[in-house]
């Protein structure tokens, strides 16, 4: 199957409505990363998903859909609170749990009773929802556990030749998936942190739980408990207090003769003056976005990333921590 990057338009468009409503999928840009969809009402489109990833097939999907779709079609309940967090953060990167009405196929929640549904707010996104006018599952558009990308090179470097169309929407502007959130309780539960944080929902919407892994119980969210994000070469992660324990493994590898690079921020990388470092920026939505793509660029040039996590460790810097103490773990 040959693999091409478009840009959005009338043709592009059409071309992926074709693919969706035969049952195929489609990578798509949106403001978290690249999702890979398909058609959520078809059984054997939602499996090809997972059969193009390699995705375990019990870990869950996301639905997309556009702004102006009827939410109520797809869910059970939509409790008060989450329609104020709709207000303050939708189209954007938050998605909601909900009991599902099942109207999607059974595929998708992988038999949970529960559907996640999220509305981006990329325009690209939007007008490729719009187009198509049905849910839409969709996991990121990587092989599974591989980096998750966030550039339409990035998703032809995975799928190349697995799926037929990639829809160009630029760099991702976000830079880390979405926050996932359980609103079937009384109180909202983040299940996974993103750039919507506790503290942002919580001021909407009162009280805010995060959900933590306990051993031996049974996952709320099942996409927790498996590896993720890891770029193909060594990895080490250090903590911002032993940046300079880095900079001695960093200098050891290269007399041992390994392509060694440090991922951190640009505050250290002035500190610790080296020339090979992937630079992840200076604030934490900087350090969101480029995340992945410093993990991809590295993955190509180093035969070792050592990264230092950055001091500030609150806020989105929560999900950056979760990305990379999996990817580097
Ligand atoms: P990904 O598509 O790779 O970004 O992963 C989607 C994430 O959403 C995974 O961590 C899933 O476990 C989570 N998720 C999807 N659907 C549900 C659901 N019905 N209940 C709880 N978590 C879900
Ligand atoms: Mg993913």
């Amino acid at each position: 199957m040959e693999t091409r990057i478009y840009n959005i338009d009338g043709h592009s468009l059409a071309l992926a409505k074709k693919i969706i409503e035969s049952g195929g999928a489609v990578a798509f840009p949106t403001e978290t990363v690249y999702g890979l969809g398909a058609n959520a009402l078809n059984d054997e489109a939602v499996r090809g998903i997972y059969a193009i990833k390699g995705r375990p097939s019990d870990n869950p999907l996301i639905v997309h859909v556009h702004k102006d779709y009827d939410l109520s079609s797809l869910v059970d309940f939509i409790p008060e609170y989450s329609k104020e967090l709709a207000k303050a953060f939708l189209p954007g990167p938050l998605t909601m749990v909900y009991r599902s009405s099942k109207k999607v196929s059974p595929v998708v929640s992988c038999g949970l009773d529960t559907l996640a549904v999220r509305i981006p707010s990329h325009e690209g996104a939007q007008e490729f929802l719009k187009y198509v006018d049905l849910p839409i599952a969709a996991p990121s558009a990587n092989i599974s556990k591989h980096v998750s990308p966030v550039t339409a090179q990035h998703v032809f470097d995975d799928l190349n030749g697995r799926i037929s169309c990639i829809l160009d929407g630029g760099k991702c502007s976000g830079g880390i998936e979405s926050t996932v959130l359980d609103c079937t309780g009384d109180v909202p539960c983040v299940l996974r942190s993103g750039l919507v944080t506790r503290d942002m929902i919580a001021q909407v919407a009162g009280e805010c739980d995060e959900y933590h892994m306990v051993e031996g119980e049974k996952v709320r969210s099942p996409g927790m408990k498996y590896k993720h994000y890891s770029p193909r070469c060594m990895t080490r992660l250090y903590s911002y207090s032993d940046r300079f324990e880095a900079l001695r493994e960093y200098t050891e590898c290269k007399k041992r003769g390994l392509k060694a690079y440090i991922m951190c921020d640009d505050g250290v990388a002035e500190e610790l003056k080296i020339n090979d470092v992937l630079k992840l920026g200076a604030d934490e939505s900087e350090i969101a976005r480029n995340l992945y793509d410093k993990l991809r660029e590295g993955e190509q040039v180093a035969e070792i990333i050592i990264a230092v996590a950055p001091l500030k460790q609150d806020g989105v810097m929560v999900g950056v921590m979760n990305r990379l103490s999996k990817a580097c773990g």
